[in-house]
């Protein structure tokens, strides 16, 4: 049974209970199990961090800044490690690991910068000798609860800048990806983290049930599905704590005539296809502006044809499996859903499959129509459906129909069309010739409307200040 980590060290679940195992995506091979109801252990994780947290927000900024350049370079020692335990664990190709490894490792970056961003502000003589500051302190215990699409870098989201700004944190990572998680924690204990101030609890529903209705627990952030992130944003909110849930995305690609074909077929294939879709940035919409439609269909399929499938851990893979057998029959319902709709199958991804793991392969749609399921849910697997339009300004206008508002992308040589699809889209993170347009980790992951529900985003100066209350002090001194 896969463990727990509390008190800097591995913990056996308590036996008994609802057990779900994990898989090798790619070879359908059980690697180990989870117990998803462990709440004893979660109880014990909570006291922990709770006791942890005097301790550690008295700690000294720049002792727990130090933690994370030494939690830096292990990252860096055990890069290759981490990217292969990514691989196996959610079946992304070994490449594609290392670099969500490094886009990780740019969160811890950011936190050891603290000092500088944690600095309060003064303001003196606002009366005869009175003088105002403000200082950020920490809440408390913070919880994380992450998917399984990221099984490294969501972690390091959170646990990096709730940790450097003085909260204690006890992390939920997905019960079909746990594995990286363990790794990424004992090297931050390794790193010098005192007992209590990182703990890690297995589990499923019921534990995250357990971290929303904790009085313990002050904050919450949240990163998976749109139904489970509106109901982890009610949920915590109802009971008085901060609240940030990152949810699901449907993402809209625009391709304008001039754009340059090679490179945006390129950055649509990445997107659409890398990670087998399973990625909330990736494009799943392409809404090609009249007269390319036609010359861009025939490109992306012949890419799609050649996109090598396989185990991830295997060098010659250029596209893994999906992550479950219940989630492949989900995509291909969507498939099915998209022929009955009468959208037209230019490659269907359901055939010359590995004969083992749970693959779909590289799926396009030609001809889709906004009101049709698979134009407006998240399929999360590598279908794309392309739509047609006669302007930019009707593109934009089918693109913001969407619930979801994570992620836009523009393909073009036009500095006024990209300028105006800047001002219209209703998206948080836009890309100009931009496949994956992921921002680095100075700057918010800044998902809109059903993408995200909360105030403060993930990461960049935002993520810092979801863990940070204000406090203002006012004096006067005679
Ligand atoms: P998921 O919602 O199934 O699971 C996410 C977490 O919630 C897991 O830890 C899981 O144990 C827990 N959970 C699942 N069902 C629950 C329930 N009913 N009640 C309470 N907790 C529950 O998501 P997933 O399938 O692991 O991840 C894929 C989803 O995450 C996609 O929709 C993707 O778009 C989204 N995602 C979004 C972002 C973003 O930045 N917006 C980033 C990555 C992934």
């Amino acid at each position: 049974m896969w463990p727990h980590w509390i008190d800097n060290a591995r913990v056996e679940p308590r036996p008994g209970g609802i057990i779900s195992p994990v898989y090798d995506p790619a070879t359908e091979e059980v690697l180990t199990e989870v117990r998803l109801d462990d709440t004893d252990n979660l109880e014990r994780a909570l006291a922990s961090a709770q006791g942890a947290w005097a301790g550690w927000r008295a700690t000294p900024i720049l002792e727990r800044t130090r933690i994370f350049f030494r939690y830096r370079q292990l990252l860096e020692e055990h890069r290759q490690e981490l990217a292969e335990s990514v691989s196996r664990e959610n079946g992304k190709t070994l490449q594609d690991a290392f670099q969500e490894v490094g886009r990780g490792m740019e969160v811890v970056e950011l936190a050891a910068g603290a000092p500088t961003l944690l600095k309060g502000e003064i303001l003196t003589d606002v009366a005869h000798g009175v003088d105002t500051t403000l200082v950020r302190v920490p809440l408390g215990v913070a919880a994380g609860i992450t998917p399984y699409n990221f099984p490294a870098m969501i972690p390091l989201w959170m646990m990096p800048l709730a940790i450097v700004a003085g909260n204690t944190f006890v992390l939920k990572p997905s019960e079909r990806t746990p594995m990286t998680a363990m790794r990424l924690v004992e090297l931050l204990s390794e790193a010098g983290l005192p007992d209590g101030v990182l703990n890690l609890v297995n589990g499923g529903k019921q534990i995250v049930d357990g971290l929303l209705s904790d009085g313990r627990v002050r904050a919450v952030s949240f990163v998976g599905s749109q139904p489970v992130a509106h109901y982890v944003y009610q949920t915590a909110a109802r009971a008085g704590k901060r609240v940030q849930a990152l949810g699901g995305a449907k993402n809209y690609h625009v391709v304008m005539p001039d754009a340059d074909l090679d490179s945006t077929v390129e950055a649509l294939v990445g997107s659409a296809y890398g990670a087998a879709g399973q990625r909330c940035l990736a494009a799943s919409v392409v809404i090609a502006v009249d007269p390319i439609g036609d010359v861009l269909v025939e490109r992306l399929k012949e890419r799609g044809d050649e996109l090598v499938l396989g185990r991830g851990l295997e060098s010659s893979t250029e596209m893994g499996p999906l992550i479950r057998a219940e989630h492949r029959q989900r995509v291909l319902d969507f498939v099915a859903a998209g022929q009955a709709a009468g959208a037209e199958l230019v490659r269907d991804g359901r055939q010359r499959l590995p004969e083992q793991g749970f693959f779909v392969g590289p799926t396009l749609f030609d001809r889709v129509q906004p009101d049709m399921t698979i134009a407006r849910e998240e399929i999360f697997g590598p279908v794309l459906s392309v739509m047609r339009a006669p302007s930019l300004e009707a593109a934009v206008e089918l693109a913001n129909r969407s619930r979801f508002g994570n992620t836009a992308s523009l393909y073009t040589r036009s500095g006024g069309a990209a300028r105006y699809f800047r001002d219209h889209i209703e998206a948080g993170m836009l890309g100009i010739n931009i496949g994956v347009a992921a921002p680095v980790a100075w700057f918010p992951f800044s998902g809109w409307k059903e993408s995200f529900y909360g105030d403060l985003h993930a990461t960049g100066r935002d993520g810092l200040e979801f863990y940070t209350e204000k406090r203002v002090i006012t004096e006067r001194w005679t």
